[in-house]
């Protein structure tokens, strides 16, 4: 076997009601689809055989060190609270140390039934598994946290969707860790205080080691998330379904479901086919992870003794947090139109812009890389009303000492535009997957412009939009 994963399992020695034990069910036929050799070389493992990764990374074999198991949590799903969820079709491999210290989990998805699949099959279809591998690909390369993507492996079987039968994979997916807003919601809903304060130990240990206590716990959470969403917004990204299960207490972007781009602006944009009402349209996530991170502090009440106090505190962190996204908005923003570091004035200038881009029907990600070449007031209807902008912004910008540097850092040329997934997915399942690998290449430098590559800035023609996106399941 030259396949070497240097497991140092954790999760595993936590009390066993956090878990099942649980191995991968086999599939017929793995076929390696793509493995991501430069994450797998910091993670430190090793690898030279496409049929041994295709073994393991189908769950057909298991690799020495790994022990496999589902996780428990519960959630907020579009704001009801479900007690008891889980791992239905993923697995916990184990974790490994990297060079810099950092652990990370190596988590099968698709792998199979679980006793938390409830009336799911436990499976993925090649659909969401390259979805995901190419959009948590394209958003650290973007320069967000988020989790990655190790491996996809077809099964060489079928899963029947509302769609039909179609071919299944099995995504093998790295992360910071898998610890939710929905872990605490679970031990905290049970009233289990003994399982909830080993959770809080075992959080602290794994990623806020400095954290002196709950609320300390809960401010450090509050600032990660209010970071990673004002760097959602920024490069336009609707995740889709921001459960408190989707919602990772490492700060990391979680659970590429439905999520999309935006092409043209506008604040209401939705595509996920199972957000009726908008609860997670791209302009209300800000919104969205002030009540997440509310729920989270609901959960860790039970872990102070005195709990009036615990929840005059924890309210007036989860108060504060509107304020500190408006702060790392601005200072997103200010960047995407030169500004190293935007004043309160500056942000107002963003917000008329962000105005005039939604009455114009402008493309997000061309109107702000256009600012750099004089191309942005191309993406308006009325092209006027960009002009009257830019007079203000062009006085603004001459006082700043290197605009087009900013801007160029901020605003990337290629994001995963939804018609490009869909039609590289359609691609991909007959067979062809030179549009994924071209997907992949092109998004891996998507602040650099790259000759021949033109056709991947392009907004949907009006055949190509794609109006709804669909959960992984
Ligand atoms: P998600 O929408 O991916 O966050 O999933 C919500 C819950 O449904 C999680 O507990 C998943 O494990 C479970 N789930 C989603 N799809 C499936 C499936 N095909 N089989 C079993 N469980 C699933
Ligand atoms: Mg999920």
């Amino acid at each position: 076997m030259s396949l070497w994963i240097p497991f140092q399992n954790s999760y595993a020695q936590l009390p066993a009601r956090f878990f099942t034990r649980q191995s991968a069910i086999p599939v017929s036929a793995p076929r390696l689809i793509r493995f991501n050799r430069a994450l797998a070389e910091d993670l430190g493992i090793t690898a030279d055989d496409d049929l041994e990764l295709a073994l393991v990374f189908s769950g057909n074999a298991l690799p020495t060190g790994a022990s496999p198991l589902a996780q428990v949590y519960a959630g907020h799903q579009f704001g009801g609270f479900s007690p008891q969820l889980g791992d239905g079709r993923a697995l916990l491999l184990g974790e490994v140390v990297d060079r810099q210290e950092r652990r990370h989990d190596i988590q099968l998805k698709g792998s199979g039934p679980t006793p938390y699949s409830r009336m799911g099959d436990g499976r993925a279809w090649l659909g969401p598994v390259l979805r995901e591998y190419l959009v948590s690909e394209a958003m650290h390369k973007l320069g967000l946290p988020t989790t990655r993507a190790l491996a996809a492996v077809a099964t060489g079987e079928r899963v029947y969707r509302e769609a039909g039968a179609l071919p299944g994979a099995v995504l093998t997916r790295v992360a910071a860790s898998h610890l939710r807003v929905g872990t605490f919601q679970y031990f905290a809903a049970r009233r289990d205080i003994d399982g909830l304060r080993a959770l809080y130990d075992y959080t602290v240990a794994r990623h806020y080691p400095k954290a002196e206590g709950p609320a300390h716990l809960l401010a450090k959470v509050i600032r990660a998330q209010a970071r990673l969403v004002a760097g959602w917004l920024s490069v336009g990204f609707i995740h889709g379904v921001m459960n408190t299960d989707n919602t990772a207490i490492s700060g990391e972007t979680i659970d590429y479901g439905p999520c999309a781009f935006l092409d043209q602006y506008h604040p209401q944009t939705v595509f996920s086919s199972i957000d009726a009402h908008g609860r997670y349209a791209y302009g209300n996530q800000a919104h969205v992870i002030v009540w997440n991170m509310a729920q989270f502090a609901t959960a860790l009440v039970p872990l102070m003794p005195d709990q009036d106090d615990a929840i005059a505190e924890f309210t007036a962190l989860v108060h504060a947090m509107p304020d500190q996204i408006e702060t790392e908005w601005r200072r997103a923003f200010g960047r995407k139109i030169g500004i190293a570091e935007a004043t309160a004035q500056d942000a107002a200038m963003v917000g008329d812009l962000l105005a005039r881009m939604a009455a114009g029907r402008a493309d997000f990600t061309n109107t702000f890389r256009g600012l750099i070449d004089g191309t942005a007031r191309d993406q308006f209807l009325d092209r006027a009303a960009f002009d009257a902008w830019e007079r203000g912004w062009r006085a603004r910008i001459a006082r700043e000492a290197d605009p087009e540097g900013v801007m160029r850092a901020a605003n990337p040329a290629y994001i995963p535009r939804n018609h490009r997934i869909e039609q590289m997915i359609e691609a991909a399942v007959a067979g062809d997957y030179a549009p994924f690998e071209r997907l992949l290449a092109v998004l891996a430098r998507p602040y650099q412009d790259q000759p021949g590559a033109d056709d991947l800035r392009h907004p949907p023609e009006p055949s190509e939009v794609v109006r709804a996106t669909f959960c992984g399941t």
